[in-house]
């Protein structure tokens, strides 16, 4: 496994990074120990780089994988916009993983300068904690090329988590060129990147060695966010990311779609939510473009009637 700095912020990171969303509730759903047990095989095969979220809801998981364990990164990200959101975000981080410190505390899905200037009291706040030495890096998860070249015109922001994959998608506001180029030019900035769906969400799990090469090969990449959900798709990740092009990724290939039931009320919140205009609300029926989809699970969180999933 190649390890790197996230840019300038001194955090060493596995070039191979978990990306929790696919053991969470809002994908495969994994108890508290099958999820553990995943991710301590991966810490086995040198991952050292987890990332989460407040909205994943796997800070138990890892809790149960690494408490007391100072040799993991872990990387989470929240809505938080103002002081009281920001503090109440970061408490729950810190107690519900049981770790003092949270290596890389970001804003979550950030589109623009707009927007950040939007959590500006949240952003004050986690520098504030960063002084502290309660936070190691401060950063922004974003699909947007506007906030790529946003985070890099400020000094503040350590670490830049962009969706970034050979097919550009999942990108919002243009196409892949676009996001390399404005990626390159915040990584030559200093930024720490660590890009986010290589496989466009499960798009191309057919053909991960091309899709992983493409990542791979893009040098302003420090560290690649992977979601994995079994021991078997560990183990052939890290030993794709250890240099062993023999890998077959018998265990990657697996289908994903979002599912609507039937008890669905058409209230239309997933259909505001989602990034890649993948829903539409047609005749009172959620209708999904799978094509458009990047399986984030995202639009299962917002609905209160549980009426939709990734499977
Ligand atoms: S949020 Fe849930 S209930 Fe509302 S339209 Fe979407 S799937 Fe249906
Ligand atoms: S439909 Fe749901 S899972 Fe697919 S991209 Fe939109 S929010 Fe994400």
């Amino acid at each position: 496994m190649e390890y790197r700095e996230l840019g300038k912020s001194q955090i060493r990171v596995s070039k191979l990074c978990f990306g929790t969303l696919t053991i969470s509730p809002l994908q495969k759903d994994f108890d508290i120990n099958k999820g553990a047990s995943i991710l301590k095989s991966a810490f086995d095969l040198g991952v050292t780089f987890f990332d989460t979220a407040e909205l994943y809801g796997t800070y138990p998981h890892i809790r149960e994988a690494f408490a007391g364990n100072t040799d993991v990164v872990i990387s989470t990200k929240s809505y938080a916009y103002d002081k009281k959101t920001a503090q109440k975000s970061l408490d729950k981080a810190r107690k519900d993983m049981d770790r003092d410190v949270i290596d890389i505390f970001m804003l979550h899905e950030q589109e623009s300068e707009l927007t950040l200037r939007g959590h500006s009291e949240a952003t004050e706040y986690f520098l504030k904690m960063k002084q502290q030495g309660v936070i190691r890096a401060f950063g922004v998860s974003t699909h947007h090329i506007a906030c790529v070249d946003a985070a890099t015109e400020h000094d503040e922001i350590e670490v830049i988590h962009p969706i970034f994959n050979k097919r550009g998608l999942g990108i919002a506001d243009g196409g892949i060129e676009q996001m390399s180029n404005a990626i390159r030019r915040a990584h030559s900035a200093g930024k720490g990147i660590f890009a986010m769906k290589p496989l466009g969400g499960g798009h191309m799990c057919k053909t991960p060695a091309q899709a992983f090469d493409f990542v791979l090969d893009s040098e302003f990449v420090d560290s690649v966010a992977v979601g994995m959900q079994s021991e078997a798709e560990v183990a052939d990740n890290c030993a794709y990311f250890g240099g062993n092009r023999d890998v077959d990724f018998a265990a990657n290939d697996i289908e994903r779609n979002v599912i609507v039931h039937d008890w669905c009320t058409a209230c239309a919140k997933c259909v505001q939510l989602c990034g890649s205009e993948a829903l539409k609300l047609i005749n009172g029926k959620i209708e999904i473009d799978q094509s458009k989809c990047v399986f984030c699970g995202y639009c299962a969180a917002v609905c209160k009637d549980f009426a939709i999933k990734v499977i």
